[in-house]
Order: structure tokens, then C-alpha cells, then sequence
């Protein structure tokens, strides 16, 4: 089986944080892809930061040179609400000779048994929890078919979230070296996030 990563996030924008963290589980479970997911946002939903496209786009320009990192689009394709379980099903009817580890950072890990079939999900995937600054997250507090299912990888601490690197652009602050300048010039450009 190839072993692969998928990363889902609103990636709204792809900052190091994100890149960091996917390297670190890919060292840690051997893993020989990873995908990253850009979640769809439904339009009706009010949303601050950038359309899917942008998104997609940012995330093109960020993993343009990461050999085995690479856009997954599957959820903006389907629209609509982007459930997990329903990403992991499609994909694994698309690609049966792969096993899936689904790629989260500490704050979401807490929510996992929250998430909709998350005991289907977890027969499905390993999952593998990054610890985020300011994040911990007590395992014993996971129901045990989270627990069984999850392997704990470490990363140098990266306290940058995209919702700190909206607000510095809506402040008119620096955002240089916590995304890839290609991302950075990709936001200057587009004058994204600016109010
Ligand atoms: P926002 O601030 O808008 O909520 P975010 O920075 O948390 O965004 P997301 O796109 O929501 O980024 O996150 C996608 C995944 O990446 C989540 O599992 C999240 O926990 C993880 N992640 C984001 N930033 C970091 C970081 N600095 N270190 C480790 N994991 C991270």
C-alpha cells in the first residue's frame, strides 16, 4: 500500500506552519505523498478571507517545488459542505492502493470524535496530530477509537495561523517570510485581505 497524507484546511492562505507540519508527518510515517485539501466555503456563508480560487492558486504557488506535495481538489470540485468522510469514501474507491493518514494540528484533534461519522472515519485513516503552540491536547480526554487510531508526530513550534496573517494585512502589517514569497507576492498582487 502507498502510504499518503491528506492535509485539509481552509489554507486561506498556505502559510509555513502548514508546510512544516506536513513535512513532519511525512517524515514521521514514512509517507510518500501528501495531498493537501482546500476545503470548499459555500458562498452563501459569510467568509473573510479569499475564494476558493485564490486559495487553490496560493496553494499551487506554494507547492510548485515540494516534490511529493501536491493540490487535492476534490472538495472544491464537490461543493457544498466538505465533510472528511465523504473526501476519505471517494478517495478511497479512486485509489485503491493507497492507506490514508489524515494530517491535523493539535487544536483539531480535541474535535475529531465532533466530526461527522468519526468512528467510520477513524476505521478508515490514521490520523496524525501535530502539536500547535498555545494547543496541547490531552489524549486521555479522546474517546478510545480516536486514540487507537492517532500517532503523535513533532514539529519546531510555529505559532503562525492564517487568521494572525489576515489580520496583519488588514492592519497594514508584514506578512513577509511566514508564507512563501511567491505567496506573499501572490497576496500583494491581488490585494488580498486588505479589508
Ligand atoms: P485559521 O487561522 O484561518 O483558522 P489555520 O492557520 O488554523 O487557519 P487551517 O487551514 O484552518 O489553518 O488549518 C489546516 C490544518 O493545519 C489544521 O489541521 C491546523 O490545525 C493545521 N495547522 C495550521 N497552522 C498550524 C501550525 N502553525 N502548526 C501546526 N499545525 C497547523
Amino acid at each position: 500500500m502507498r502510504r499518503t497524507g491528506l492535509f485539509g484546511g481552509t489554507f486561506d492562505p498556505i502559510h509555513y506552519g502548514h508546510l512544516l507540519a506536513a513535512e513532519s508527518a511525512r517524515e514521521a510515517a514514512k509517507l510518500e505523498e501528501v495531498w493537501f485539501i482546500p476545503t470548499f466555503v459555500p458562498p452563501h456563508k459569510s467568509h473573510p478571507g479569499a475564494d476558493s480560487e485564490n486559495r487553490r492558486r496560493m496553494l499551487e504557488t506554494a507547492l510548485a517545488d515540494c516534490p511529493g506535495f501536491r493540490v487535492e481538489e476534490i472538495e472544491l470540485s464537490r461543493q457544498g459542505v466538505s465533510y472528511t468522510i465523504d473526501t476519505v469514501n471517494a478517495l478511497h474507491e479512486r485509489y485503491q492502493d493507497r492507506a490514508f493518514y489524515w494530517i491535523v494540528g493539535s487544536d483539531m484533534v480535541k474535535d475529531l470524535p465532533n466530526w461527522r461519522q468519526a468512528e467510520e472515519l477513524a476505521e478508515k485513516v490514521t490520523f496524525i496530530g501535530l502539536e500547535r503552540p498555545g494547543e496541547p491536547c490531552d489524549e486521555v480526554d479522546l474517546p478510545s477509537y480516536v486514540r487507537r487510531k492517532l500517532l503523535r508526530a513533532s514539529m519546531p513550534p510555529i505559532g503562525i495561523s492564517s487568521t494572525d496573517i489576515r489580520r496583519r494585512r488588514k492592519e497594514g502589517r508584514s506578512i513577509r517570510f511566514m508564507t512563501p514569497e511567491p505567496v506573499h507576492e501572490w497576496i500583494r498582487r491581488h490585494g488580498l485581505y486588505e479589508s
